[in-house]
């Protein structure tokens, strides 16, 4: 079972992502968390990624899909994975495919995590705080926004053409939404 999740930054779907590996054993990956890694490490993938990364902005796609060449052929994600955080580009997309096809596998879903721009930006502007709030930070997630309304949001059309996505309303308590991703992949 390979999963995508779909979503802009602070839909929740990081949270989602971890409920669904724990309920259903398919292990979850996030760029986000071993790019973070790659950084804390100060290794070449973290030297190349920081600066991207502190701008909120995407990191290349070469750098990325050698990253994903790395994860999607490894022995752990031999029985399917939670996808979260990637593909975050049409190239990305492509790249999820091509890897996938060479292990006989395809993704199943995409799940669409849907909130409302109001809701986003209040959920934005209250994470910024929690992190200590500085303008440089509500900037950086602006910032994250709108890289994913540009480069991100191109792969819901993408997605949706071939009959996989998957739209859950991702407004309302944690149980609510997982309940709503158990039943939105049961259909
Ligand atoms: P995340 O934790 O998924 O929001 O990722 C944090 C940051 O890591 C992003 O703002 C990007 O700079 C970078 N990043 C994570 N995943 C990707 C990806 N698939 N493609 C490009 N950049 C990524």
């Amino acid at each position: 079972m390979n999963i995508i999740l779909l979503g802009p930054p602070g839909s929740g779907k990081g949270t989602q992502g971890e409920l669904l590996a724990e309920r259903t054993g398919v292990v979850r990956v996030s760029t986000g968390d071993l790019l973070r890694d790659a950084v804390g490490k100060g290794t070449s993938l973290g030297r190349r990624a920081r600066s991207y990364m502190d701008q909120g902005l995407l990191v290349p796609d070469d750098v990325i899909i050698g990253l994903l060449r790395e994860v999607l052929g490894s022995p752990a994600a031999a029985g399917g994975v939670i996808m979260d955080g990637f593909p975050r580009t049409v190239a990305q997309a492509e790249a999820v495919d091509a890897l996938l096809k060479e292990k006989g596998g395809a993704v199943d879903a995409v799940l669409l995590f849907e909130v409302p721009d109001d809701e986003l930006r209040r959920r934005i502007i209250g994470r910024a705080s929690q992190i200590g709030r500085t303008d440089d930070n509500v900037e950086a997630l602006r910032q994250r926004l709108a890289v994913y309304r540009e480069q991100t949001q191109p792969l819901v059309d993408f997605y949706r053409g071939r009959g996989i996505l998957v739209e859950i309303d991702a407004v309302g308590s944690i149980p609510e939404i997982a309940e709503r991703v158990r039943t939105g992949l049961d259909a």
